[in-house]
């Protein structure tokens, strides 16, 4: 079932979602499963399984030379959506990125989650690999998520990206998908933006190409959100909005998340977790900081809260069973 069918369905009640990493390639899928079962009780109608593209890294050869090798760390994202959701029958949705993919290559990735079952996608552009010095589209592929939307929409009405495909060669109308499509928001602006009106103004772009919801960037601070949330209602921007949330884990979180997420974390917080002896009294503060975040923005009316589990389940766990 579609992610927007959920929010319909519960009518005004807020759902619990997560997002979870695959293994890295040589680790089995049993862990990630493991790692899913303690928050089924919390009843999550769907469930994000993240994309990771190919790195190049450079191998010694003997002599000196150098061999530049193109690794996934991480494989397995459709496989993965197809599993959890045979396994717990959850709905799944798994995300799709420009990078590293052409157009026939996404539309042949579309056409196997259809097979699948999958009737969801988050369509994202995804980052630069470590090895580019700004994102760099694949020579046949989109450069912006907007452009990866309105090939999924095109797909939705049955036009495909080689239009000499559209009809069978019988003359009848080829297959339409009805995928339901997110996009990624965000409340601090993305960290590309010369600045947040155009950072909203692209957003409106997605949405008004088919993105059907909208999953934000994780934040800290619940103002930030309702400010991303005022200023979208104001641009006109009507489909649900998903605040995205993260118990912190680990001390060294307070300077990863802002260099790998460019977020603030408030002044407040940032004290508490400097002031912690272990990780253990991190995770404290991060799962009252954020059950605290998850109380007032249920009491907002938010549709659903999403958190990014990053491979640790069991903070999430604590802050659900407290919520849900
Ligand atoms: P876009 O919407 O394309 O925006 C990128 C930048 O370009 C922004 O600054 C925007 O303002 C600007 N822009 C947008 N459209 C245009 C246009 N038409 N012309 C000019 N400028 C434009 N990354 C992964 O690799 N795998 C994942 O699984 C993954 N999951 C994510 C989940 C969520 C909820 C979020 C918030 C992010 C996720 N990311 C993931 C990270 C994401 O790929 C990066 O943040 C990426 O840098 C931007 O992706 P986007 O889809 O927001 O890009």
């Amino acid at each position: 079932m579609k992610v927007t069918e959920h929010l319909t369905r519960a009518a005004g009640k807020t759902l619990f979602s997560f997002e979870v990493l695959p293994p890295r390639k040589g680790e089995t899928i049993d862990n990630l499963l493991r790692n899913i079962e303690p928050l089924l009780e919390f009843k999550p109608p769907f469930i994000d399984v993240t994309y990771h593209r190919e790195e190049y890294v450079f191998r010694h050869r003997p002599g000196g030379l150098l061999d530049k090798k193109t690794v996934r760390k991480r494989p397995g994202t459709v496989g993965i959506c197809a599993a959890i959701k045979n396994r717990f029958n959850v709905d799944t949705v798994p995300h799709l990125i420009c990078g590293g993919f052409s157009k026939e290559e996404t539309e042949n990735a579309l056409i196997d989650l259809n097979f699948l079952g999958i009737d969801n996608v988050l369509a994202l552009r995804g980052d630069p690999i470590k090895t580019e010095p700004h994102f760099l589209p694949h020579p046949e592929g989109h450069a912006y998520a907007d452009g990866l939307i309105a090939q999924i929409q095109a797909l939705n009405e049955g036009r495909y990206h080689d239009h000499d495909q559209d009809h069978q060669p019988d003359g009848t109308e080829a297959w339409a998908a009805d995928f339901c499509i997110g996009t990624a928001g965000y409340p601090e602006k993305h960290f590309e933006a010369p600045n947040p009106g155009s950072d909203l103004k692209y957003l409106k772009q997605k949405v008004e190409r088919g993105a059907d919801y909208i999953v934000t960037q994780m934040f800290f601070d619940n103002e930030e959100f309702f400010k991303f949330e005022q200023r979208c209602r104001a641009a006109g921007i009507t489909v649900p909005i998903i605040p995205g949330l993260k118990p912190l884990t680990a001390l060294k979180q307070l300077t990863a998340l802002p260099r790998t997420f460019y977020l603030n974390l408030p002044e407040s917080l940032a004290e508490a977790v400097a002031q912690c002896p272990d990780n253990e009294a991190v995770r404290q503060v991060g799962i009252e900081w954020c059950l605290a975040q998850s109380r007032e923005l249920m009491a907002h009316g938010v549709p659903c809260l999403h958190y990014y589990s990053m491979g640790k389940a069991e903070s999430i766990r604590r802050v659900a069973r407290e919520l849900f």
